[in-house]
C-alpha cells in the first residue's frame, strides 16, 4: 500500500511550503499548482515547465488521484453520459448537456445519495461517500474538454443535479466550486453555476450567511406536507414551513430568485389542491417553477401526470404571474436523464 500524500489536497501556501523545506523556490508551489489546477494535468511528467529532479521529487512524495472517465455514451440528441472511476474505484457520473447556444455539465457530489426519494434511481444505491473537491472539480473540467471537442465551445453552465446530495458535502461542494470560479481554476462566473437541493433549511440558511454567489434550486415535488413526506422522507424532519422560511431567509441575504423543480405525477399531485398550494408556496418568496419531465424507473409505481394536468399548472402559475418552464428531459435513451444515474452500465 501506498501511502503518497494526495497532492491536490494541499493548499497553494502547503505546496509552496514544501518547496521551501525542499530548498527550493516558494515559486516552485505555484507553477505546481498552476499544472494541478488551471491545466488539469494528470501526471507529474506532463509539467514540462519543472526540471526531471523536480518532477521525480514530486514523484516519490506525492500522487495525483485524478478521476478517469471509464465509459462515455453519446445519446440521439447529443447528450453525452460518462461514467467516472474514483481513485478507490467507485463510479459516479456526470452528464453534458448540449442546446444551440450552450452546454451544461450535471456534475455528482456523492456516491450514492442517502436521501431515499422514491422515485429517484439514485436512492437505490447503497453506497455512500462525499466526492472530495478535487473529485468534483475534475467532472467539470472532463465535461468542459468533451465540449470544446464535440460542440466547439467550452462549457457555460454547470448544476449540481447529479448523484447525491450536494448540501450534505456542503465543504467540499464550496471548495470545488471555489476552484470552478477562481482565476486560479476555470474562472467560471458563479451565476452561471446552479445547486439544487432536496432543501435542507439549515443548509439553506447558512450558504446565506456564507455568502455564495452561485443559484439555487429545491425540488419542491409537492407544496402539501402530507404529499411530500410520502415520497421525499426527509421532509417528515423538515418540513414546508422551515424550508419556507429559509428560502425568505436566502431571498433576504442574496436578492436572487429560488428555482423549485416539480415533476407532476398521475394521481399524486395532480389534482387543484395539489396547484393551488404549490401556488401559495411561490407567492411566499420570489421563485420560479421549472416542471421537469418524469423519467420512468423501473418498478416505482409512478407515472407522469397528463398533458392537460401540466398544462393547468402552467395556467395557474402564469396567472398569478409566476415564470414557469416546461422542461424537457435529455438523453432519456441512454439513462442519463435526471433521476437515472444509477451506474447501469457498471457491474454493481
Ligand atoms: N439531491 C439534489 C440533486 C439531485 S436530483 C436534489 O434533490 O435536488 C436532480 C433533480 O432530479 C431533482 O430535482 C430530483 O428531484 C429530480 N429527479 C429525481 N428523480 C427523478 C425522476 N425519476 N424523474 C425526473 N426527475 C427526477
Amino acid at each position: 500500500m501506498e501511502n503518497k500524500k494526495d497532492i491536490r489536497a494541499l493548499s497553494r501556501e502547503q505546496l509552496r511550503d514544501f518547496f521551501v523545506g525542499q530548498q527550493d523556490k516558494p515559486f516552485r508551489g505555484n507553477q505546481v499548482y498552476d499544472w494541478l489546477w488551471a491545466k488539469g494535468a494528470h501526471t507529474f511528467d506532463e509539467m514540462s515547465n519543472l526540471s526531471k529532479e523536480t518532477r521525480a521529487l514530486l514523484q516519490t512524495n506525492f500522487v495525483i488521484n485524478h478521476i478517469k472517465v471509464d465509459e462515455m455514451q453519446r445519446s440521439g440528441d447529443g447528450t453525452i453520459k460518462n461514467a467516472i472511476k474514483l481513485h478507490d474505484g467507485l463510479v459516479v457520473e456526470s452528464v453534458l448537456i448540449p442546446t444551440q447556444k450552450r452546454t451544461t455539465a450535471c456534475v455528482s457530489s456523492q456516491v450514492g445519495c442517502s436521501l431515499n426519494c422514491s422515485f429517484c434511481a439514485t436512492a437505490r444505491l447503497k453506497k455512500m461517500r462525499n466526492l472530495n473537491p478535487d473529485e468534483i472539480y475534475d467532472q467539470v473540467l472532463a465535461i468542459d474538454q468533451q465540449s470544446r471537442h464535440y460542440f466547439h465551445h467550452p462549457l457555460s453552465n454547470i448544476v449540481f443535479m447529479g448523484m447525491g446530495e450536494p448540501l450534505l458535502n456542503y465543504e467540499n461542494v464550496l471548495l470545488a466550486i471555489e476552484k470552478i470560479t477562481s482565476s486560479e481554476g476555470m474562472g467560471m462566473s458563479p451565476s452561471r453555476i446552479t445547486l439544487s437541493t432536496v432543501g435542507l433549511p439549515k443548509m439553506i440558511r447558512k450558504l446565506a450567511d456564507d455568502g455564495v454567489k452561485f443559484k439555487l434550486a429545491v425540488s419542491l415535488h409537492s407544496a402539501i406536507d402530507e404529499v411530500r413526506t410520502s415520497m421525499m422522507p426527509v421532509n417528515a424532519s423538515s418540513n414546508l414551513a422551515e424550508l419556507l422560511e429559509s428560502l425568505q431567509y436566502w431571498y433576504r441575504a442574496t436578492k436572487r430568485q429560488i428555482t423549485f423543480e416539480y415533476v407532476v405525477w398521475k394521481d399524486i399531485n395532480d389534482k387543484q389542491k395539489d396547484i393551488d398550494a404549490l401556488v401559495y408556496y411561490c407567492k411566499r418568496v420570489p421563485s420560479k417553477v421549472n416542471l421537469i419531465e418524469y423519467n420512468a424507473i423501473e418498478e416505482d409505481g409512478f407515472e407522469q401526470a397528463s398533458p392537460e394536468s401540466i398544462q393547468k399548472y402552467v395556467s395557474a402559475l402564469e396567472s398569478n404571474n409566476i415564470t414557469v418552464k416546461i422542461r424537457r428531459s435529455r438523453g432519456k435513451d441512454i439513462d442519463a436523464a435526471c433521476g437515472q444515474l444509477a451506474n447501469k452500465t457498471v457491474p454493481a
